[in-house]
């Protein structure tokens, strides 16, 4: 096993990974900004590097300075966490070939699963059932008009670079698939440096339904059950839940069949996500993940295990602990993401916390870098921590959500959170149902209704 892992990331995540490698005994080396200087991953970490300015592109991203940090404090693993350099082939690559092992899947694999169109090509042809649309990229606005026709109306153009809801732009008629078209590509081009866009048919009613994967170096598979992140805005989840309150057994084993399959003829390594729309019963694949989700502590407590370990275990050639194909879940999980925005207009509002409470008893986890004093800084993501509850059914998990959203404070100078948006969300009857889907949220801050 590795004596030190080097964590490629800050925040919440940062900490969470620390957490599991003192578990395991391992220390850790935290590289950080100089915003960050006083951020709890840092304290907390064996060891700390600084890597260079705020700006992401100076520390978080360059890779010259996180291999070099690797490099002078004798680090034999990085973990990337989640964004940053998590998904980011090439940053795999030359941590593989420095002689770091890179925690996470195999280059070839997260390269092709970063493109769309490559992504929804290859599940394809495993037996992975896709949302019907192009196909591959569009040439022209020709092409996007017919394949429009072809499908029927409405559509979604997407980028097939895309990630974090950006580039995606939904089209009703000829005339909006024209504009729609020409903004894709230019927010594409913008933000990914990649103008290639692909169009889908824009699901009405779905549930977005995903799928967590383990694998080891030994040709283990194991399907830790599935989550639904339906509740979004602007694409992005903001609860979470497993399982899923909408998607029946018979369902949920057809699915998990065809990814373990996907999954084995691949070769796939560590952990990573398979992304669904779901409508009338069926699952349609959007994109996979081949990282540390966000919301994988939902799925850590319905099974008892901890992701980030088999992580660690599988990038150091260790067989799964757990190789069982589908792992039953135990009980009910739900997440809520504390972000620092305000709660209406849904801009960030980072700042100073003065005072700071995070519930605890039964059934209740947090995950969070804040501690009262710190500072979020505003340069990067407006995530700050994640309340996670369990219990032994859904009705329990959400009494406990609800009881948990009323114990937690986060007050301080110029800080909001979206903690007071939770707390209405999760008071709402169709919360109380899980009868809900990816529209809901949207329509709920308009007409106040889920
Ligand atoms: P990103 O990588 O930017 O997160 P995804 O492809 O994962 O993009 O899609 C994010 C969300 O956008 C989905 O969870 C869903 O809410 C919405 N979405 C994506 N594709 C479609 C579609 N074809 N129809 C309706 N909604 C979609």
């Amino acid at each position: 096993m590795f004596k030190k892992i080097l964590i490629a990331n800050r925040g919440e995540i940062a900490v969470r990974i620390h957490r599991t490698c003192r578990e395991m005994g391992i220390a850790t080396v935290a590289v950080h900004s100089e915003a960050d200087a006083t951020s709890l991953h840092v304290k907390l970490a064996t060891e700390s590097v600084c890597i260079g300015a705020n700006a992401a592109k100076d520390s978080y991203l360059n890779i010259p300075r996180i291999l070099s940090a690797a490099e002078v404090t004798d680090a034999e693993a990085i973990h990337p966490g989640y964004g940053f350099l998590a998904e980011n082939a090439k940053f795999a690559e030359i941590t593989g070939k420095l002689g770091f092992t890179f925690i996470g899947p195999k280059p070839e694999h997260i390269r092709i699963m970063g493109d769309k169109i490559e992504a929804i090509r290859t599940v394809k042809q495993y037996g992975i059932p896709t949302i019907p649309g192009s196909g591959g990229a569009l040439s022209d606005v020709e092409e996007a008009l017919e394949v429009a026709e072809r499908i029927g109306y409405p559509v979604i153009v997407k980028a097939a670079a895309g990630g974090g809801g950006k580039g995606m732009k939904v089209a009703h008629s000829a005339t909006a698939l024209r504009n729609a078209l020409h903004i894709a590509m230019s927010e594409a081009q913008a933000n990914f440096g990649d103008n290639r866009v692909y169009l889908e048919k824009f699901l009405e009613t779905p549930r977005h339904i995903e799928v967590q994967v383990l694998c080891d170096s030994h040709g283990n598979v194991s399907i830790l059950g599935e989550r639904d992140c339906s509740l979004q805005r602007r694409h992005q989840k903001i609860i979470e839940e497993t399982p899923s309150p909408a998607v029946t057994d018979a369902q949920r084993e057809k699915l998990f069949a065809a990814v373990a399959n996907a999954c084995s003829q691949m070769g796939y390594l560590g952990a990573g996500t398979f992304e669904f729309l779901y409508e009338k019963g069926e699952f349609y694949f959007i994109e996979m993940n081949t990282r540390l989700q966000v919301e994988h502590p939902v799925t850590e407590m319905v099974t008892g295990i901890d992701i980030v370990a088999e992580q660690i275990r599988v990038a150091a050639g260790l067989p799964l602990r757990y190789p069982l194909l589908s792992v039953t879940p135990r009980g009910h999980s739900i997440e809520c993401r504390i972000n620092a925005e305000d709660p209406d207009k849904f801009i960030p509002s980072p700042g100073k916390v003065t005072e700071y409470f995070a519930p605890g008893g039964p059934g209740v986890r947090v995950d969070s870098m804040i501690y009262p004093g710190y500072t979020v800084p505003p340069y990067y993501d407006a995530t700050v921590g994640k309340l996670i509850v369990h219990g032994a059914t859904r009705e329990e998990a959400v009494a406990r959500l609800k009881r948990a959203l009323e114990e937690f404070v986060v007050n301080g100078e110029g800080i909001k959170t979206n903690i007071a948006l939770h707390r209405k969300l999760v008071a709402t009857n169709a919360f109380l149902k899980g009868d809900y889907n990816i529209h809901s949220l949207e329509h709920y801050l308009t007409t106040g209704r889920l």
